[in-house]
């Protein structure tokens, strides 16, 4: 089960999120100050931080800058306060994630298990990722991310923009796509692929404001090491 630092000097709020961590199955360890928070999230077996922005010593903004120097721990920030600067701070510093106190355990529960999640599938072997700018596809369990969103792709969508991008730098004729995404004879008819094109279109292109999918007159489609 994975391992969870709190670091919190507000030893109350520590020992309840203890608590229901614990309960949950979770390893729990804290840290009072944000000098022990730093050594302790630095270490291998920690799988996440939570991380409060009010602590003695060095600041929780500053505790997260320095933990992203060297790792890409998850993080969650705890702000006392709805105070919009410390959240965008945070975030800046590369926290993944901010919740506001007083919070209810069971949404904080979700999104630990938000976190490690994605962390964990950003975690697979690099033999297992297809990327081209900020458009990541993991080849073993199928999904796509641009940044660290994930794509609501179908199984089609997906193999489509999969192929493609293995075949990139090349024009795909409609027909080879055909044979090689959808397993059809070739009988004349290729508009299926034009559908398809249209949603990956809408969902990575227009959402992003990215030219990924490029149409090559008289041929088919490309994607491009540069979009
Ligand atoms: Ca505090």
């Amino acid at each position: 089960m994975a391992k969870i630092l709190i670091v919190e000097d507000e030893s109350k709020i520590a020992r309840f999120v203890e608590l229901e961590l614990k309960y949950e199955g979770y390893e729990v360890e804290i840290a009072a100050d944000g000098r022990t928070g730093l050594e302790k999230a630095l270490r291998k077996d920690v799988d996440l931080v939570l991380l409060d922005i009010m602590l003695p010593g060095i600041s929780g903004i500053e505790v997260c800058r320095r933990i992203r120097m060297e790792s890409a721990v998850p993080i969650i920030m705890l702000t006392a306060k709805d105070d919009v600067t410390d959240k965008v701070a945070g975030l800046d510093m590369g926290a993944d994630d901010y919740m506001t106190k007083p919070f209810a355990i069971e949404e904080l529960l979700a999104r630990i298990r938000v976190s490690l999640n994605r962390h964990a599938k950003l975690l697979q072997p690099k033999a297992d990722l297809l990327q081209i700018g900020s458009l990541k596809l993991n080849l073993s369990s199928h999904s796509a991310y641009y940044g660290e969103e994930e794509l609501t792709l179908t199984k089609k969508e997906y193999e489509l923009l999969e192929y493609l991008i293995r075949n990139k730098n090349i024009a795909i004729t409609r027909e080879q796509l055909l044979n090689n995404v959808w397993d059809y004879e070739y009988l004349g008819d290729t508009n299926v692929v034009d559908v398809y094109i249209r949603y990956l279109r809408q969902k990575i292109d227009d959402k992003y404001g990215i030219h990924l999918i490029n149409t090559v007159r008289g041929v088919g489609y490309i994607i491009k090491d540069e979009i």
